[in-house]
């Protein structure tokens, strides 16, 4: 993203959700998704913070580029960081920001009204839409959500709705990639 978009006047405060979330994989530190960064410290942080590598300056959750979403939408607040996907979008949505979903914290989070509405409204708009959960260590599985809930959205089906986002997130559970690991310098 370009980071001259970022919302104005906002700001991450307590949240640390991509220093535990994220793949890193900079000249500088190497990091497996779901684990907590080797440098943040509990009470401190970003231990490095001056001197943190680029991968990490340069890096934003898609809620610090989106104005519509309040600061209840905060990922550690909201229990889900939506993150830039660039794999997997079918044909059809070519030039529109492809958006994951990944729930970080409770699965509940999935059936809340709020939720529901700013998903829905990203995809009657047309922007392609994935949700995810992960697991440590492991690649996250995406599962596309258009195709499975448009027509929900459509005739206000929100029992069919809620019932088919449970499905996708529990066929994102079941097929997270392998185990990672960190050896002789490289994420394998
Ligand atoms: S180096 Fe700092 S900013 Fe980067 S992931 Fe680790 S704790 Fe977060
Ligand atoms: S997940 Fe977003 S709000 Fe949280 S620390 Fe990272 S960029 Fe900031």
């Amino acid at each position: 993203m370009d980071n001259t978009l970022l919302v104005e006047g906002r700001e991450c405060g307590k949240c640390e959700a991509c220093c535990v979330e994220l793949t890193i994989q900079d000249p500088e530190l190497l990091k497996l998704p779901g684990v907590k960064c080797q440098h943040l410290s509990k009470k401190h942080g970003c231990t490095v913070y001056e001197n943190r590598p680029k991968t990490c300056r340069d890096y934003y959750c898609m809620w610090r580029f989106m104005p519509n979403l309040d600061e209840n939408w905060r990922p550690d607040l909201k229990g889900i960081m939506i993150r830039r996907a660039y794999n997997g979008i079918p044909k059809g949505y070519e030039g529109k920001i492809a958006l994951n979903f990944e729930v970080i914290g409770k699965k509940s989070v999935i059936h809340d009204m709020d939720f529901i509405e700013v998903l829905g409204g990203f995809i009657v708009n047309g922007f392609p839409c994935f949700l995810s959960i992960g697991k440590p260590r492991r690649q996250t599985s995406l599962v596309f959500l258009n195709n499975k809930i448009l027509h929900l959205i459509q005739n206000r089906n929100l029992d069919g709705l809620k019932a088919t986002l449970t499905d996708a997130l529990k066929h994102s559970a079941k097929n997270v990639g392998k185990k990672m690991y960190i050896e002789d310098g490289e994420i394998i």
